[in-house]
């Protein structure tokens, strides 16, 4: 079949296929621990699901702005604002089905063909795919982990040219957990400001930090708000995953040709989602935090279970639910070990080749996930680690 080229390098996430296989095996009988998912295993709370409930009960089933409702847009300007010591018009706010339609759109706006995009490996594969798609070069950046997996900035520095149009950041990370520290922040923010790059900053777990981390947004720093694309939403702080609600927030230029994109792909996000979005970001946030603080009970679980296993060793991210632990002295590939585990183990887990080639050595684990599930998790492993 004559598919079009841009779409020839695409393939799925890695989670989507450990998915797939965990699943055949689950048919077979066998049960599964899923640490290969990156969702929250709680429910939306009860008042935001709650006000999606009445919005679609109160008649709230049309089609709104493209960019999203006014009322939206208002609130996130607001409440994003705050959270990050800034201040943002309406008219920035860009509300999407997800907030893969922000990482997208904005991209599509910005990139030529043949620009480079610089972008974290391991990192999100959707980075990748859409940089191509454009029509750009992908250039990976390497996050090390003797660098608590924050942009190498020795290479970052090699790796810009005269064709450097973006450069995407997401911090915290998916799949290390790691942050970018203010310092590496300011270097790559004097770059852009002096070289007139984009910035686009994937921030969707930015709520989800511990011991008193913090993580700085690159557009709060001097000179960078006119260049830079934040990306955010409310999949993981608030659970809500399949309500497919995010935004961007970006020069008020961009936000009308990302809006015009949207008119002329999704049309809109779902209306009654949005009033659910309203509720999430103006009722209250103690939820958040008792979330955060169960996942840091689960991160200090697992990093503990992995140190003590043969061959493994783990870092303790700084935010989000993923652990990222160097298996590169196992035998085998991060592809191999990742099956050997699903296989022998009954443990669904990525391998850090899922993120790109940068990746290879490690796994990834979600621990969005019980603490009896991940208890259970690590003495399965351990004991096929130990045999
Ligand atoms: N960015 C990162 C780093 C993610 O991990 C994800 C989801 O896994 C997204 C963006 C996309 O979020 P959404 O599901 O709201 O589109």
């Amino acid at each position: 079949m004559n598919y079009a080229k841009r779409t020839h390098h695409l393939v799925s996430e890695g989670a989507y296929q450990v998915l797939a296989k965990a699943q055949e095996l689950e048919a077979q009988g066998r049960n599964i621990i899923h640490l290969e998912i990156g969702q929250p295993d709680f429910e939306t709370f009860p008042n935001i699901s709650q006000a999606g409930i009445n919005a679609i009960q109160n008649g709230y089933t049309r089609y709104t702005p493209p960019a999203g409702m006014k009322s939206l847009r208002e609130v996130i300007s607001r409440e994003a604002g705050k959270q990050r010591g800034m201040e943002f018009a309406p008219d920035q706010v860009v509300v999407s089905p997800g907030a893969k339609p922000n990482l997208f759109f904005p991209t599509m706006a910005l990139v030529e063909k043949g620009d480079e995009v610089i972008y974290p490996n391991p990192g999100f594969p959707t980075y990748e795919a859409m940089i191509r798609i454009a029509g750009g070069i992908p250039v990976p950046v390497p996050l090390l982990e003797n660098n608590q997996f924050s942009f190498d900035l020795k290479a970052f520095d090699k790796l810009l040219s005269d064709r450097t149009k973006l450069i995407i950041l997401n911090s915290p990370s998916n799949p290390t957990g790691g942050i970018i520290p203010k310092d590496d922040l300011e270097h790559i923010a004097q770059a852009a400001v002096d070289n007139n790059y984009w910035v686009l900053s994937d921030e969707i777990y930015t709520r989800i930090l511990y011991d008193q981390n913090k993580a700085v947004s690159i557009a709060s720093l001097p000179g960078m708000a006119e260049r830079t694309i934040i990306m955010d939403g409310f999949s993981k702080t608030y659970a809500m995953t399949g309500w497919r609600l995010g935004f961007g927030i970006m020069p008020p230029g961009l936000a009308e040709k990302v809006g015009l994109l949207l008119t002329h792909s999704v049309g809109s996000t779902a209306q009654f989602t949005q009033f659910a979005g309203i509720e999430a970001l103006t009722g209250p946030q103690d939820q958040v935090d008792q979330v955060v603080a169960e996942y840091k009970i689960r991160r200090d679980l697992i990093v503990a279970g992995l140190n003590q296993m043969p061959g493994v060793s783990c870092q303790k991210p700084q935010g989000a639910f993923y652990v990222f632990p160097n298996v590169i002295s196992l035998r085998g590939n991060s592809q191999e070990i990742a099956d050997w585990i699903l296989e022998e183990a009954g443990v669904a887990l990525l391998p850090g080749t899922a993120f790109g080639k940068f990746g290879e050595g490690y796994l990834r684990l979600s621990y969005a996930n019980s603490l009896p599930n991940i208890q259970l998790a690590l003495d399965q492993i351990g004991e096929l680690l130990n045999q």
